[in-house]
C-alpha cells in the first residue's frame, strides 16, 4: 500500500472538546491506501467521526515517501505512525480569540465504539439458525451448518490437510492488516458455512448438486443459484438486524447519519434479494427449472479456488454502467456465480432467473465482446470473482506457488469488496491481476434465450 498525505480545512462541531477554543483547524492526514480516492474518503470519514466538520480540501491526496519528511520531525513522526496504524491525523487549530493558536492537538472523539457490544451482537446473529427452504416450517428442527460452496467435489478437492485459504475479518487479523481483511488458512468446516437450512431440507433439496457432478441440468443450475442467494440472505439479514440496533443506540450525530445511510443501502439490497428469492422459491416449488439462464465456462484442469456469490451488476466488463445501484426506486436485476465440480474438471457458472435477463444478458455480452477484443478470459473471470466475492476458498498448494507480489495484489483486491471506503472505478473488471490465475478454459455452454 502507498502512503498519501492530504489536508482538510475543518471547524469543530459542538461535540468537539476544542469547540470553545478553536474556531477552525487544518487536519493533516497521512493515510495508507491503495489509491488517492480511497485515501480521501477514509480520511474524511475519520475526521467527521472525530467531531470536525469539513469545510474544504486544502491539499489533494498526494503520494509521499519517508524522505519527504526528513527535516520535519512532526511529519516524520506521523508518517511512521501511519505505517504502523494505517492512519495518522493531527490538527493545527486557530483560536476564537484570534490571539492564541493551539496545535497540533491530539485526536479525540465524543463517539465511542462499543467493540464488545459489536462482537457479541455479531455472534448472536451468526448463531441464529433458521431454515430458508421454500417450504420451511415447524418441521425444520435440526438447523445445520450448511456449506454454501460445494464441499465433496470442490472444497475438499482444493484443500490441503483439510485446510484452505479464505478471507478473514477477525478482529486480530484486521488489526494486523490496517483494518483490512486478509486471506488466512482455515479448516474447511469453517469456510462458506452458514446456519441457513435444516438438515432434512438441505440434504433433500441440494442432493442433485451435492451428490452429482454438474452436467449441467437446469435444475442443478437453479440449485447452485439458490444456495448463493440463501447464504446472502442469511448474511445480509444479520448485518441489517445489527445495523438497526446500532443506529438506535448511537447518539453521535455524524455516526448516526452515516450508519443510517449505510443501513438504507443495505435495506435496499436486501429488499431486492427477498424479491429474487421468492422468484426462485416459486420456480423450485413448481419444478419450473426452465426459468434459469446461464453461461458455463469449462476447464479440464484441477480447480485452484472455489466460490459462491452474487451481484447486482453495475458496471459491465467493458466499463459501461448497465444498472444504477444508487437509484432506490427501481428493482435490481441479479446474477449469481459459483464454481462447480464436473466429471472432466470444473466449471465457472454464471446464472440468473429469466426475470433478470435484460441486465444479465447485457453483462454476459460485454464479457463476450472483451474476449473478442483479445482480453484474456481467465483474467476477466478471475478478477471478477476476487473483486466481487468474499465467499471464496483458495487452494493452499496453489496459493503458495504464487509470488509475494501476486499474493499481495490478490489480497488488496479481495479485501476491497469489504471496504466501504473504496469507490468503484467503472473499469474495475478490465484491469488488474493479469496472469495470476493460471486458468485455462476449453469450452463454453450457454442458455441465454
Ligand atoms: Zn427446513
Amino acid at each position: 500500500m502507498k502512503t498519501y498525505y492530504l489536508q482538510f480545512k475543518v471547524i469543530p462541531t459542538i461535540d468537539n472538546e476544542q469547540y470553545e477554543l478553536a474556531e477552525g483547524a487544518l487536519a493533516h492526514c497521512w493515510i495508507l491506501e491503495v489509491n488517492p480516492e480511497s485515501a480521501g474518503t477514509r480520511a474524511a470519514f475519520q475526521i467527521s467521526k472525530f467531531d470536525w466538520e469539513i469545510t474544504g480540501l486544502e491539499i489533494l491526496p498526494i503520494e509521499v515517501k519517508k524522505e519527504h519528511f526528513a527535516e520535519r520531525d512532526l511529519g516524520l513522526e506521523q508518517f511512521i505512525k501511519a505505517q504502523a496504524d494505517g492512519m495518522a491525523i493531527v490538527y493545527t487549530a486557530w483560536a476564537r480569540d484570534k490571539k492564541t493558536s493551539t496545535g497540533p492537538v491530539a485526536l479525540k472523539s465524543s463517539y465511542k465504539t462499543d467493540l464488545q457490544w459489536f462482537l457479541k451482537e455479531q455472534k448472536i446473529q451468526r448463531n441464529r439458525g433458521r431454515c430458508l427452504h421454500f417450504d420451511a416450517g415447524h418441521r425444520c428442527r435440526e438447523i445445520i451448518n450448511a456449506h454454501s460452496i460445494q464441499k465433496s467435489g470442490l472444497l475438499s478437492t482444493i484443500s490441503q490437510n483439510g485446510h484452505v485459504y479464505a478471507l478473514s475479518a477477525e478482529m486480530s487479523d484486521l488489526n494486523n492488516n490496517h483494518g483490512r481483511p486478509t486471506y488466512k488458512k482455515k479448516g474447511i468446516n469453517k469456510v462458506s458455512t452458514f446456519l441457513g437450512f435444516c438438515k432434512h431440507h438441505d440434504n433433500k433439496l441440494f442432493s442433485p448438486i451435492d451428490d452429482q457432478y454438474l452436467l449441467p441440468t437446469d435444475q442443478q443450475v437453479l440449485l447452485y443459484a439458490y444456495r448463493s442467494i440463501a447464504r446472502e440472505m442469511f448474511v445480509k439479514e444479520n448485518v441489517l438486524t445489527q445495523l438497526r440496533r446500532w443506529v438506535k443506540k448511537t447518539d453521535h450525530k455524524f455516526m448516526k447519519q452515516y450508519l443510517g445511510e449505510y443501513k438504507a443501502s443495505i435495506e435496499f439490497g436486501f429488499k431486492n434479494l427477498e424479491r429474487h428469492k421468492l422468484l426462485y422459491d416459486r420456480s423450485l416449488k413448481s419444478c419450473a427449472f426452465n426459468d434459469v439462464r446461464y453461461v458455463l465456462f469449462l476447464s479440464d484442469e484441477k480447480p485452484t479456488i472455489a466460490f459462491s456469490g452474487l451481484l447486482y451488476p453495475d458496471f459491465d466488463f467493458m466499463g459501461r454502467l448497465i444498472q444504477n445501484l444508487g437509484n432506490h426506486k427501481v428493482q435490481l436485476e441479479l446474477i449469481t456465480f459459483c464454481s462447480a465440480p464436473m466429471t472432466t474438471g470444473w466449471g465457472y457458472l454464471f446464472s440468473w432467473h429469466d426475470s433478470s435477463s435484460s441486465i444479465c444478458t447485457e453483462y454476459m455480452r460485454s464479457l463476450a465482446t472483451m474476449m473478442h477484443e483479445g482480453y484474456n478470459v481467465s483474467d476477466l473471470l478471475f478478477r471478477m470473482v476476487i473483486l466481487n466475492c468474499e465467499n471464496c476458498a483458495i487452494s493452499p498448494e496453489w496459493w503458495e506457488t504464487l509470488s509475494e507480489k501476486q499474493r499481495d495484489e490478490i489480497t488488496v483486491a479481495g479485501a476491497s469488496n469489504a471496504q466501504p471506503f473504496s469507490p468503484i472505478k467503472n473499469t474495475y473488471l478490465s484491469e488488474g491481476l493479469e496472469g495470476a490465475s493460471g486458468w485455462q478454459f476449453d469450452s463454453v455452454i450457454s442458455k441465454m434465450d
